[in-house]
């Protein structure tokens, strides 16, 4: 009997330490210093942040999402869902551990797919957590299908040089790196002739014609920029991976962050539920608290259960991973992903309905989670387009019938009753005569 939904009572301890520290330590520095999560640190801010970082390398918890040989923890997929929960509730919290997206997919493919050259450039600072980097894939005319996509690399001796523009390149304003998807051979199809290039962000031609931001968002964060490549030239040993391989190095890339999105919607899933039960309880309203009415009560418990079924399913697809490799988890991949906007925002909305109007302020976290639930159905391509990868897999499975009549006809189903036990009994089918009144 193998199933086993336990902790390890040395993790739970891990554990139990994460939650009170991102509770105690963390959640502060989302008022103190709101939007700065992915500004470089300033003395004022390093004074503080710093020592938090060194907390969690002393717990052996930075950068958990890595494997050791690659530079982290090596914990497993299951060990960072229930590790990423926890940083879920805040949103300096992975700034804190050194797993914040989008610098954890590129470190993975760095550590994965890159040279000793790029490794020791590029990964090594970016696991140390001194700068940020970008992953620069989508473009103006179109994200969710890479077909569509027009920068091209093309080689001249022993360089590379890149033209085309990019959209929605997060934190470029502060990137010290980029990693850019660009169309290498544009004879092959896109998942044959992409490739990925490690671009510095000194590199001549590179420039930033805007960034925008979510709405709600501050002006000094770094936003989600629309970038240029103009007549950009980097060396030959710039690529990442092999040539025409980009699109199978990026998906090595999206398949695991699009799980660590969902691991850290758990958290702030659990954080609405956090407000919503702490409000009924409070406030007042016709006679008795919140607590007590049952339209609330009903809110809580889908909450809850919706809540509940969400993580079994990330923590199985994460159990998946570990055990039979990502590849092979692709089917729940796709549904957790999918799922992920679905759920939080359900239960963001009854926490906001909960508030009253207090819920749609700026002085609760509330719209901002919103905002976020709605960017998960988009970020790492949008539900629509998972839905549908996720609806192929399955009918791989399937063959098609007859066209008339379903094999669960109640006709074809006697039928076959009657071709596997006609020849032992009187009739098919065999039921019992009604007795006499
Ligand atoms: C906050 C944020 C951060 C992001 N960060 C990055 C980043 O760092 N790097 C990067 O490269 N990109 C990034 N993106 C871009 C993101 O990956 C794209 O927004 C996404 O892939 C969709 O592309 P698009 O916005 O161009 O929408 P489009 O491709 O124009 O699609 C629009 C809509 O059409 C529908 N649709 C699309 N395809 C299908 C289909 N096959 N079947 C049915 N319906 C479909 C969907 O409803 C979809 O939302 C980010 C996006 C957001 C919102």
């Amino acid at each position: 009997m193998a199933w086993d939904f336990s902790t390890e009572p040395e993790l739970e301890e891990k554990l139990e330490w994460v939650r009170t520290f991102v509770r105690e330590e963390v959640e502060p520095l989302e008022v103190l210093f709101p939007g700065c999560e992915f500004l470089p640190l300033d003395e004022e801010r390093r004074r503080i942040v710093d020592p938090l970082k060194q907390q969690v390398r002393d717990r052996g918890l930075w950068a958990a999402h890595l494997r050791p040989e690659l530079g982290g923890q090596g914990f497993g997929a299951v060990t960072l869902t229930l590790l990423n929960e926890i940083l879920g509730r805040s949103s300096w919290a992975p700034i804190v551990f050194g797993t914040q997206a989008p610098d954890t997919g590129n470190a993975e493919i760095l550590a994965r797919f890159g040279t000793e050259e790029q490794k020791e450039r590029y990964l090594r600072p970016l696991l140390e957590g001194e700068i940020f980097s970008c992953f620069s894939m989508t473009e103006p005319h179109g994200g969710a299908d890479p077909a569509v996509f027009t920068t091209r690399a093309r080689r001249d001796g022993h360089e590379w040089v890149i033209d085309g523009r990019k959209y929605f390149s997060s934190n470029a304003a502060v990137a010290s790196f980029f990693i850019v998807v660009a169309v290498t051979d544009p004879d092959e199809p896109i998942h044959r002739g992409a490739s990925l290039f490690v671009v510095p962000r000194e590199t001549p031609g590179l420039v930033i014609e805007a960034s925008h931001h979510l709405y709600g968002a501050r002006p000094h964060e770094p936003g989600h920029s629309l970038v240029r490549y103009e007549n950009v030239r980097v060396p030959a040993g710039a690529m990442l991976g092999e040539e025409g391989q980009g699109f199978h190095v990026a998906q090595t890339r999206l398949a695991g962050g699009r799980l660590h999105h969902a691991m850290r919607t758990i958290g702030m899933g659990q954080r609405a539920i956090d407000m919503m039960c702490e409000r009924a309880m409070s406030r007042y309203t016709a006679g008795s608290p919140l607590a007590q009415k049952q339209f609330v009560q009903g809110y809580i418990a889908e909450s809850v259960a919706e809540l509940m079924q969400f993580r079994m399913a990330v923590l199985h697809a994460a159990w998946l991973c570990d055990t039979v490799g990502e590849q092979a988890a692709r089917k729940e991949i796709a549904a957790v992903k999918f799922s992920t906007p679905r759920v939080i925002q359900a239960i963001v909305l009854r926490t906001i309905q909960v508030h009253g109007g207090l819920g749609v302020t700026d002085q609760l976290p509330l719209i901002g989670m919103l905002t976020g639930s709605i960017v998960l159905g988009l970020a790492d391509g949008p539900s629509e387009v998972h839905k549908l990868d996720l609806a192929r897999r399955v009918l791989k499975d399937y063959e098609p019938g007859d066209p008339e009549w379903p094999s669960q006809f109640l006709g074809r189903r006697v039928e076959a009753a009657r071709a596997k036990y006609g020849d032992r009994v009187s009739a098919v089918p065999s039921i019992p005569a009604v007795p006499a009144e």
